[in-house]
C-alpha cells in the first residue's frame, strides 16, 4: 500500500510532498515527490507523522491502568489509539506494595502480549512535599526488598521508575534500576541542584514532567530543573496541555534540548472521555472543562490530554516547529526507552502512522499496517 500526502514527517526532514510504502506491518520505503506508481491512498492536504509514543499515561476512555487488569489496559490503549498513540507505557500511581505487585504482575502479561510497551512506576518513593495527586499516606522511602519484588513481578516489563532521589536510599535505588536496565527518572522531588546532579551521576536519565511536582528553579538554588536541562544526555518530559506548563517554559526546555524533550500526556481516565468524578489510585479526581483536580485540595491531578492534542498545543500555542513537536512525541521517547523499530517513518520500522489535517487534528490512524480509524 502506498500512502501519498502533502507532507511526510521523517526524523531528518519533512518531505513535501511525500509518500510511504507499507508492506504488511512494516514501512518498506519512504520518498519525496510523487511515488513511482499511483498511490493507493492519496491525501493531498494531509500530513503523515509517525504514531505517537506516550511514556507517561495513567488512563483514558474512562479506564485506568491502576485497575491492574488486562481488560482495563486494553480499554486505555484503545482510547488513545483512536487519537494516534500507537505505543504506550502503563504508568501506575502510588499504591500499597500488595496492590502494586498485583498490578505489575497482571500488566506485565499485557505487555508481553503487546497491548502496552511496558510499565512505568510513578511512586511510591516520592517526596511527600511534592506528592501532587499521589496519596501521601502511601509514600515511602525506597525499599530495596520491594524494588526487587517489583522487578521480579514485572518479568522485564518495568521500563521506567520515577522516584525522588533525595530520599534515604534514593541513589542506591537509582543504581539498582540502571543495573537492571530500567530507566530511572527524577520526579515528585524536593532535590536540590546537587542532589539532582548526584542522581544523574548515578545513572538517572529522565526528568518526570519537568517543572511539575518538583522544587522550582531559583537562581541561588536551581534545583532539579537546571540540573536536568544542562545535562546533555538527560531527557525531560513535558505535559503540553496549557494547564501544567506555561508555553514559555515549554519553549525554554525545547530550546535547551531540542532532541531530548518528550511530550507526555500524564493522562488519567477522563482523557478521551467526559467530565465527571474519577478515581486516581485511592484519590478522587474531579474533571471540569477537561481539567483534572483532586476533589480534596484542588491540586492538578494528571491531564485529560491525548498526545495528538499535546503536539497540536506545542505547535499552535507554544510555537514549536511541527517536526520538533512530532519528534518529541515519537522518535525521542522511543529512543529514551530503547524501543527499537518504532517511532519514525523510516524503512523497517513498524507501520504506525497518523494522518493529520491542516489544523493538526487526527484524521486516520494506521497501527501495525492496518487502519484503525
Ligand atoms: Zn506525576
Amino acid at each position: 500500500m502506498i500512502i501519498a500526502a502533502a507532507r511526510v514527517v521523517t526524523p531528518t526532514r519533512v518531505l513535501a510532498p511525500g509518500w510511504v510504502l507499507v508492506e504488511g506491518d512494516r514501512v518498506a520505503d519512504v520518498g519525496e515527490g510523487t511515488p513511482g506508481r499511483p498511490a493507493d491512498v492519496d491525501l493531498p492536504e494531509a500530513t503523515l507523522v509517525p504514531g505517537f509514543v506516550d511514556v507517561h499515561v495513567h488512563g483514558g476512555g474512562g479506564a485506568s491502568f491502576d485497575a491492574g487488569t488486562a481488560h482495563d489496559a486494553a480499554a486505555v490503549t484503545r482510547a488513545h489509539l483512536a487519537h494516534g498513540t500507537t505505543t504506550m507505557l502503563a504508568s501506575l500511581v502510588t499504591a500499597t506494595p500488595e496492590r502494586l505487585l498485583a498490578s505489575v504482575a497482571e500488566l506485565a502479561a499485557a505487555s508481553e502480549d503487546g497491548v502496552i510497551a511496558g510499565l512505568h512506576l510513578e511512586g511510591p518513593w516520592l517526596s511527600p512535599k511534592r506528592a501532587g495527586a499521589h496519596d501521601p499516606a502511601l509514600l515511602t522511602e525506597p525499599d530495596p526488598a520491594l524494588l526487587e519484588a517489583l522487578l521480579e513481578a514485572g518479568r522485564g516489563q518495568v521500563r521506567m521508575v520515577t522516584l525522588a532521589p533525595e530520599l534515604p536510599g534514593g541513589l542506591d535505588a537509582v543504581r539498582r534500576l540502571v543495573a537492571a536496565g530500567v530507566v530511572a527518572a527524577i520526579g515528585h522531588t524536593e532535590a536540590t541542584y546537587d542532589e539532582a546532579r548526584a542522581a544523574l551521576d548515578a545513572g538517572a536519565r529522565v526528568g518526570t514532567h519537568l517543572f511539575n511536582a518538583m522544587r522550582p528553579l531559583h537562581h541561588r538554588e536551581p534545583g532539579p530543573i537546571a540540573a536536568l536541562l544542562e545535562r546533555p544526555d538527560a531527557y525531560v518530559e513535558l505535559i503540553a496541555d496549557g494547564v501544567h506548563v506555561h508555553p514559555a517554559a515549554l519553549r525554554l526546555a525545547a530550546e535547551a534540548k531540542p532532541d531530548r524533550i518528550v511530550l507526555v500526556t500524564d493522562a488519567m481516565a477522563a482523557a478521551a472521555a467526559a467530565d465527571g468524578d474519577y478515581r486516581l489510585g485511592r484519590m478522587t479526581v474531579t474533571v471540569r472543562d477537561g481539567v483534572a483536580r483532586l476533589a480534596e485540595g484542588g491540586a492538578i491531578a494528571g491531564s485529560t490530554l491525548t498526545l495528538a492534542a499535546a503536539v497540536r498545543y506545542a505547535v499552535q500555542v507554544a510555537g514549536l516547529s511541527l517536526a520538533d513537536a512530532v519528534r518529541a512525541a515519537s522518535s525521542t521517547p522511543a529512543e529514551m526507552l530503547g524501543l527499537q523499530g518504532i517511532g519514525s517513518l523510516v524503512p523497517g520500522h513498524r507501520a504506525d502512522l497518523v494522518v493529520l489535517d491542516e489544523q493538526l487534528d487526527v484524521q486516520r490512524v494506521l497501527h501495525r499496517g492496518r487502519w484503525v480509524t
